[in-house]
């Protein structure tokens, strides 16, 4: 049996970062409490990781006490935090990963120009929160409410898009904006890592029997991963997992090739584990 771990395998640049940031305050700051609004990566077991390093993960600001240390997370964070952090007398950090900080700053010369900005990604993740909370002229896309549309006044919006989309998908949107708005300025901002890892699985040779996503399910670029393994081997069985023991042994009975993905928070001890659970099997 061809066991195949896909590149890029470890933390992406921006997790790595905001990992290092995270522990560093927390040396840094030996008697103060350290708080992350959110999970500073989508990864359940880098959050616990931090926990037990005095790292501690709260949802809600004002779950943090007053004049102690916040750091933002890696996906960017709603601007409105910021005014009512200075008013808890909070210490900030901010692990914002360069990638998504480079879109903000897109939006914001765009917004200071007077454009429109259609913004693709998905409601309710902290990345696209942040994005949106920037002005009310920055629109969610949703391809299924065109009645959005009537929200843009301006000839030339800006589209741009969450780091972690389907580099599949995000063509056909473009398009289809392309058809409302011809003059409307494209950002393809899908970062980096997110296209190699995705581009890697799109390459997969076609006698491929099984494809394993190693990631959290609250990770985007995770959930990316096996919806492209889907599409592109509709064929191939593609599951995702968050650890070796969530492993169903039983799926690699008569299998000849598999083929390992992960996302970019996915820690790489994790993904060596589930390497060995399956050449152990
Ligand atoms: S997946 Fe991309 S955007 Fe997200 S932290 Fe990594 S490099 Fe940055």
């Amino acid at each position: 049996m061809k066991v195949e771990i896909l590149n890029p395998k470890a933390y992406c640049a921006g997790v790595s970062n905001a990992i290092s940031l995270a522990l560093k305050v927390r040396k840094d700051n030996p008697h103060r409490e350290v708080y992350v609004l959110g999970m500073l990566v989508h990864n359940n077991f880098v959050v616990k990781s931090l926990e037990k390093q005095g790292i501690k993960s709260v949802n809600k600001i004002e779950d943090i006490p007053d004049g102690q240390i916040v750091i933002f997370s890696a996906h960017g964070h709603k601007r409105e935090l910021d005014a009512i952090a200075k008013e808890k007398n909070l210490t900030i950090y901010d692990s914002i990963c360069p990638k998504v900080l480079h879109n903000i700053t897109l939006i914001e010369e765009n917004l200071e120009k007077g454009h429109q900005i259609i913004y693709i990604g998905q409601a309710g993740h902290p990345e696209a929160e942040a994005c949106l909370s920037l002005s009310k002229k920055v629109i969610l896309y949703d391809k299924n409410v065109l009645k959005n549309y009537q929200l843009i006044n301006d000839e030339s919006p800006l589209v741009i898009n969450q780091t972690t989309l389907n580099i599949l998908d995000i063509k056909n949107d473009h398009e289809d904006i392309l058809k409302v708005f011809p003059k409307a300025r494209i950002a393809d901002e899908i970062c980096g890592s997110t296209r190699l890892r995705q581009k890697a699985i799109v390459d997969s040779s076609t006698d491929v029997d099984l494809i394993i996503v190693v990631g959290d399910q609250k990770s985007s670029n995770s959930k990316r991963l096996l919806e492209i393994a889907r599409s592109t081997h509709p064929h191939v069985s593609s599951i995702m997992i968050s650890d070796a023991r969530e492993l169903d042994v039983s799926l690699l009975i008569n299998k000849n090739h598999i083929v390992i993905s992960s996302g970019a928070s996915t820690p790489n001890e994790i993904i060596d584990e589930v390497y060995n659970r399956i050449i152990n099997y």
